[in-house]
This record gives structure tokens, C-alpha cells and sequence, in this order.
């Protein structure tokens, strides 16, 4: 096959407490990511005697288009565990959609999008816990992005559980529009030292939000969100009022997603949607409505 083209969707953090920094410099999470609809679109295309030429096209210009992309990284991991893009090249086009270094892991969502076009384009049928091994390697996030919709995800985001589908609930995000490097963020969260709650506090959100999620008790889901970044965000003063306008507004529940600094409200329906955007369009320079999605990466017919 010559082309494939992947829908590479976004994630928010309903639930994220982070761990001290370990001696590989990473951290450990225990999370709750969920998927979103919002979603960048990539095309892969095998070009022929340019052996291992890799092009990248974006429409937004903040992302690289070299060898720092992760969909670069991720044509190189698959191609150094199998071998096979050798002999030609890879054309990319990524249409991005989703809102760049804003805790919404975009970067991870195209290489997740990379991994799972390389395998359909040379028709290897790499299982997906497979898939994920090489995501790892890439990124964090890209074990996750594979697999998407619900998900427990722990260790330094290799180990990605899924939970119970959650219904289609309605999400508004709201960003400043500027970059926040997750790096600082979590260097921010070791010199603040933990805040967000007691670990006593923390199990007991974290076991609520789990069981509402198996139940779909959204009442319990509300009360429970948590993210441990938020006190380190790089952007404290758009965060709070974001969330104090769209609560103010009739969200259900806002928080900050990820290292921020955007921040998603979840909402009852796609009427209150429109009013907590509208207020928060006031405020933000990015807002976008979406809704929770059951996958992650998906191809699509070209
Ligand atoms: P996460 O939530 O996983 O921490 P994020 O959503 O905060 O990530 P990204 O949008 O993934 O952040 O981008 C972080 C950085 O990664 C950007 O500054 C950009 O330079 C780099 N990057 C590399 N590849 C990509 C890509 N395909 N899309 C977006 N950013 C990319």
C-alpha cells in the first residue's frame, strides 16, 4: 500500500498524580487520560529512490518539520526495528488541529498516528502491545494515543490499562495560546514538592473516579478530578480564570489537563457547551468544543 491516512486524536488528564523525579530523569504517574475527538490529521506516502529521505509538511508553522517532530522519531524507531523504509522514503502532511505544547499531547498523537500508518503501509501486522514498545521509545504519551478512549495509564506512561467507555460528554477547552514546555512544568513541580492533596486524599479520588467511571456515575467523576501539575503550570493566572469562567458559566467541572496550560470544562450538553464558550472566548485566544472519543489513532480511508 503506498499511502495511509490516520486521524490522531488529542487527550485530556482527568485524573494526574505525579511521583518524584526517578534516576532516569522521568517521573512516575498515575493518570486517567481520556480522549478527545479533536484531532490532527496526517498522510503518509512512500516515496521510491530516496533511500531513508523523510519530508515533512505542516500547516502550522510552530512545528518542526526535522528530525525534532516526533513523527520523524517515529519513522526512524520503526524503521530501526524493522527495516523495512530502508530502501525508500516517507512523505508526510500533517494537518494540525490540536493546539501545540498545551498539555493536550498532539506531538504524541501524530507519532502514535506515524506508528500505526508505517504498519498498515508495508502490511507488517504488528500487534499493538508491540506498537506501543516502539511508541514508548518515542514518547510518553504515544503508548496511550495508540490506544485511546479510556485508560488507566502508570509507570512513566508505558503501562495503559482501558476502563469502561465513557459516554460522548461534551468538552470545552480554553488555552492562552502559548507553549508551555512540559520540562519546566515538571522542574516547577519538584521545587514546589507535593501539594495537591494528601496521599490519603489522592487514593480516595482517584478510587471514586475509577469506580464512577465503571458505574458511569458522572457525579462521581466531577468530584474527583485531579491534576498535580496544576499548582507547577507555567500560566497560574489564565488557568484560574478559565476555570473560574467557565464554572461561573455552567461547566460541571474545570481543570487543567496534562502541563497545561490548557484547561477543559466538562459540560452537560452541547447547549450549556455553547454558553461556556462563549464566555470563555472572552478570555482565551484559543477555545475549542469537542467531546470525549472511545479511540485513540485511527486510520481512515484515503
Ligand atoms: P504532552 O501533553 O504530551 O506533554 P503537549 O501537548 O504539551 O504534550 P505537544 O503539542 O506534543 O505538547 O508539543 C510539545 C513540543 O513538541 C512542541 O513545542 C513541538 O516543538 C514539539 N513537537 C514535535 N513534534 C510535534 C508534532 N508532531 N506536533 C506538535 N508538536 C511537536
Amino acid at each position: 500500500m503506498l499511502g495511509a491516512k490516520v486521524m490522531a486524536r488529542a487527550k485530556i488528564n482527568l485524573f494526574l498524580e505525579v511521583g518524584a523525579r526517578r534516576d532516569d530523569g522521568y517521573h512516575d504517574i498515575r493518570s486517567v487520560m481520556q480522549s478527545l475527538e479533536l484531532s490532527d490529521e496526517l498522510y503518509f506516502r512512500r516515496t521510491d529512490g530516496s533511500a531513508g529521505r523523510i519530508v515533512i509538511r505542516c500547516n502550522d508553522t510552530c512545528v518542526p518539520s526535522n528530525a525534532e517532530n516526533l513523527v520523524w522519531k517515529s519513522i526512524e524507531e520503526f524503521d530501526s526495528r524493522t527495516g523495512v523504509i530502508a530502501g525508500g522514503g516517507i512523505d508526510v502532511l500533517i494537518n494540525k488541529r490540536i493546539p501545540v505544547g498545551a498539555g493536550l499531547a498532539g506531538g504524541s498523537a501524530d507519532a502514535a498516528a506515524a506508528f500505526l500508518a508505517l504498519n498498515r503501509m508495508f502490511e507488517l501486522d504488528i500487534p499493538s502491545d508491540e506498537l506501543a514498545d516502539m511508541g514508548a521509545a518515542v514518547g510518553s504519551d504515544v503508548p496511550f494515543c495508540l490506544l485511546g478512549g479510556t485508560a488507566l495509564v502508570s509507570g512513566r506512561g508505558e503501562r495503559v490499562e482501558r476502563l469502561e467507555p465513557m459516554p460522548r460528554v461534551q468538552v470545552v477547552l480554553a488555552s492562552p495560546g502559548e507553549e508551555a514546555s512540559t520540562r519546566e512544568v515538571y522542574d516547577r513541580f519538584d521545587a514546589l514538592g507535593p501539594a495537591a492533596g494528601s496521599p490519603a486524599e489522592m487514593e480516595v479520588a482517584f478510587n471514586t473516579l475509577v469506580a464512577g467511571i465503571r458505574t458511569h456515575d458522572f457525579d462521581s467523576i466531577c468530584s474527583s478530578l485531579v491534576n498535580s501539575l496544576e499548582p507547577a503550570t507555567t500560566a497560574p493566572e489564565q488557568v484560574e480564570r478559565y476555570k473560574d469562567i467557565a464554572r461561573q458559566s455552567g461547566a460541571l467541572v474545570a481543570m487543567m489537563t496534562g502541563s497545561g496550560p490548557t484547561v477543559f470544562a466538562l459540560v452537560s450538553g452541547m447547549e450549556e457547551a455553547a454558553e461556556v464558550a462563549w464566555e470563555l472566548e472572552k478570555a482565551a485566544p484559543i477555545t475549542i468544543v469537542t467531546s470525549f472519543a472511545g479511540q485513540g489513532a485511527e486510520l481512515s480511508e484515503v
